[in-house]
């Protein structure tokens, strides 16, 4: 079970590593394949009893409250992309020769002969929003594709099921990307890279390294962010990468583009890579007004999208076209309503600082609501970057504090409003006190920098609580 794709799994002793979004259906798959299937689960709670009912009742075996102990007899382990590579489940798999792969990599070898390339995007930032942008562009050049991967719909239900496709637009998350060894892509982009996730990878180079490993073996085009400064940048990665013959950097940057580059050229966003004489001729694609928003982050996914979609062979107005159909899913820089001259703006998918950065960088005169699980991160940067363009600040969720020394240290200035609660409640008030603070022209900004488990569900959750909050004092 090397490298070469397996074309029998009759009798062969499959573990799956954790139930899940991911290994259900992995389970499901293999077992219909004719594996002997064990599925090993950390926890025991009530939803896990339940998904394990369901898969016994099919005759798989589930082992609840034991991760680590790897089954007798394995032949290979499916891991969910979440797990920590430095599981005792894998150790053990190491000393016993046993493979391990993600999600990811059973959707790839279970593709199907004459199965769809994929065009993958991934990065820290922005990765949904340019595969939905790169899936409306490919459908306006008439082609049969779906957006799937890491944003809900599953790959290997994609790469079984019966519904034919010309190519795919593929998110990949570092985690996912780690577990995928084989993976090859036709063309492949890093958005962008910024410290997170750093517990899981363990320093910034195993990151980036993750990462990176989209750009293995790409065979058109492999598209870097030609305006990053951070080390190693997007392009460090494509020259580290073995690709086929043939395959281009093709870069993306919100300037001027150079020769093989996307950009912008007064309000146009301008191919010179995917055009017949690259040194004398540029292609227009799209007005910047035609991307959704059209914020300077946004722009940029737009043209990393673009430059896959020209990579693929996709015509300049069908750029256009599909930039024009994309509406971004909800709670990514979404306006929620003016009221009385403020604009209130609900990015509580900002779960990191980069991504916050970006928002905060797209308005000149912010109230800015923060806080939330920080993730090991530091917040001077982004305080530092931003202070000039704040108002004022309403600080929640139980690592507020990190953010507020931030911001005594390098915005003393600014009026900073400590909610010191972490109920869900804590919105409403958070929105009265932004209220407070604000003055017409002013945008409100909900970019947490933080994840949102401390005080709600998940992100969606958060964004919800906030936008509820603004039309009760609308109203
Ligand atoms: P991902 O799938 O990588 O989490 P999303 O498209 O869902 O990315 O966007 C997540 C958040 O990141 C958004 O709320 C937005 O503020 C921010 N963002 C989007 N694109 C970029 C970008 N290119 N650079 C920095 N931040 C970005």
């Amino acid at each position: 079970m090397g490298s070469g794709q397996v074309t029998d799994w009759q009798g062969k002793h499959v573990t799956v590593a954790g139930l899940g979004v991911s290994g259900v259906p992995a389970a499901k798959v293999l077992h219909g394949l004719g594996a002997r299937v064990t599925v090993v689960n950390d926890g025991d709670d009530a939803r896990a009893r339940e998904q394990a009912a369901e898969l016994e009742a099919l005759g798989i075996a589930v082992r609840l409250g034991d991760g680590a102990t790897l089954p007798d007899g394995t032949e290979l382990i499916v891991t969910a992309p979440g797990w920590k590579p430095d599981k005792p489940l894998f150790a053990a798999a190491d000393e016993a020769g046993v493979p391990v792969w993600g999600d990811v990599e059973l959707a790839w070898r279970l593709r199907k002969p004459d199965a769809a390339p994929w065009l993958a995007v991934t990065g820290t930032n922005g990765k949904t929003t340019t595969v939905q942008m790169l899936a409306a562009i490919l459908r306006a050049a008439g082609l049969r594709t779906a957006a799937v991967g890491n944003i809900g719909v599953s790959l290997l239900d994609v790469v079984t099921g019966e519904e034919q496709y010309d190519v795919l637009a593929v998110e990949l998350s570092s985690y996912q990307l780690h577990w995928a060894p084989s993976l090859r892509a036709h063309s492949a982009a890093v958005l962008n890279l910024a410290p997170d996730h750093l517990d899981w990878h363990g320093s910034m180079e195993a990151y980036a390294a993750d990462k990176g490993r989209v750009y293995e073996g790409n065979r058109v085009a492999c598209v870097y962010n030609a305006d990053a400064t951070d080390k190693p940048s997007t392009e460090d990665l494509v020259r580290a990468a073995d690709v086929e013959e043939g395959c281009r950097a093709v870069g993306f940057t919100l300037n001027a583009p150079g020769p093989s580059q996307l950009g912008v050229v007064e309000g146009i966003l301008v191919d010179r890579a995917f055009v017949e004489d690259r040194y004398r001729s540029a292609q227009e694609l799209a007005e910047v007004t035609d991307v959704n928003p059209p914020a300077p982050h946004n722009i940029a996914n737009a043209l990393a999208a673009a430059a896959l979609a020209r990579a693929f062979g996709v015509p300049a107005a069908a750029v256009r076209d599909g930039l024009r159909a994309f509406t971004p899913d909800a709670h990514r820089v979404a306006h929620v309503a003016d009221v009385d001259g403020v604009a209130w703006v609900d990015d509580s998918k900002a779960t990191n600082t980069h991504a916050a950065q970006a928002s905060l960088a797209a308005y000149e005169s912010i109230v800015w609501i923060a806080g939330g699980l920080a993730k090991g991160a530091t917040f001077d940067e982004l305080v530092a970057g931003a202070a000039k363009r704040l108002r004022g600040a309403v600080l929640i969720g139980r690592d507020r504090e990190l953010i507020r020394e931030a911001l005594a240290r390098h915005a003393p200035e600014v009026p900073v409003v400590d909610l010191g609660r972490t109920d869900t409640g804590a919105m409403l008030q958070a929105v009265q006190e932004a209220k407070r603070l604000a003055r017409p022209g002013d945008t409100v900004l909900l970019a947490p920098a933080c994840a949102s488990m401390d005080m709600f569900a998940n992100y969606n959750r958060r964004g919800e609580a906030f936008a509820q909050a603004v039309r009760e004092l609308g109203a």
